[in-house]
């Protein structure tokens, strides 16, 4: 192996401690606690994963974390009276709805409904417009952390060929912004590209949210690039189960020359950022100034 493994983990602990002192901070000299409210409807057995592990960096932060957990029968009209409730209470900055919602309530109009300001996920049409705008924005976690790992191998961005495979609106299309605003190259590849590899050949820093097992080979990599893999798959061989990214990870780190694990890569800096976007939140919403982290 000769890539250098980027340890997303670290680099998110390293993040977080940073975020934890500024909390203490705003604290001491303004008496402000960030606040979050999580809201879970129904029973998804990886949400509720999810939401604990985000609950936990979270309280560890210093970031007050109010749980929200409605039954899954919750009608759209219920959910949207609980979103206009903790839009208008001045102790909650963000607003996590997790996803996905149960099939009889409209994801879009949710999100819709939520104060702009306090949309910590960053999947809010005005955030969404004001990022591709190159306007300050609450950006998406997942990509901001992406961002966020190139930026720890490269001192900067600009001018580098970045390829994203993948054009969802949670990771692939928020990260072409983030990376223009970076002045990289950016192309976008997505299931109807031709001939992904060699697309995928051209890039210095290649990131891969395709959602496919380890799609990527080593032989689609330029010598030398950086590689964010994003993806996180579950295989099981030999009855064993396992998490396993979007990459072939052996392969192509015997020519990237920086690469992210699965689980340790870009996960931890998901969350991470979730926290960021929520001290970031809370500093606007009372006009103080963005935390520099
Ligand atoms: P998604 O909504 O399913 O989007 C997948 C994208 O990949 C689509 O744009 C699709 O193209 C493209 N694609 C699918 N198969 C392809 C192929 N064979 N060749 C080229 N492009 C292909 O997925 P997502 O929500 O963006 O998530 C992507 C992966 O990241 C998943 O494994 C997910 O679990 C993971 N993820 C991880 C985190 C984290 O915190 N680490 C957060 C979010 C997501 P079309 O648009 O043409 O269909």
């Amino acid at each position: 192996m000769s890539a250098r493994i980027i340890d997303g983990k670290a680099i998110a602990a390293d993040l977080r401690a940073r975020i934890a002192a500024h909390v203490r901070q705003l604290n001491a000299a303004h008496g402000l606690i960030p606040g979050i409210a999580v809201v879970l409807v129904g029973d998804d057995a990886a949400s509720q994963v999810y939401v604990r592990s985000k609950g936990a960096a979270l309280a560890e932060a210093g970031i007050r974390a109010v749980d929200h957990k409605l039954p899954a029968s919750t009608s759209e009209a219920e959910l949207l009276r609980v979103i206009s409730a903790l839009n208008s209470d001045p102790t909650v900055h963000g607003i996590l709805v997790q996803l996905p919602l149960p099939e009889h309530i409209d994801m879009h109009k949710v999100i819709a409904a939520l104060d702009p300001m306090k949309d910590v996920d960053g999947f809010h049409p005005l955030n969404v417009g004001r990022l591709a705008s190159g306007l300050p924005a609450l950006p998406p976690c997942t990509p901001l952390g992406c961002a966020m790992l190139a930026k720890s191998v490269h001192e900067t961005l600009a001018g580098l060929e970045a390829v994203i495979i993948g054009r969802s609106n949670v990771v692939g299309r928020p990260l072409v912004q983030l990376l223009l605003a970076e002045n990289a190259t950016v192309t976008v590849a997505h299931s109807r590209t031709r001939d992904l590899p060699e697309v995928c050949r051209r890039a210095d820093l290649l990131i891969a949210a395709l959602g496919r097992a380890e799609t990527v080979r080593g032989d689609w990599i330029k010598p030398g690039a950086t590689v964010i893999d994003v993806g996180i798959n579950r295989v099981t061989a030999q009855g064993q189960s396992r998490i396993v990214g979007d990459v072939a990870f052996d392969e192509a780190a015997q020519v990237a020359g920086a690469i992210t694990p699965v689980p340790g890569g870009v996960g931890p800096m998901t969350i991470a950022c979730l926290l960021l976007n929520t001290l970031r939140a809370a500093c606007a919403q009372r006009e103080l100034p963005a935390p520099e982290i």
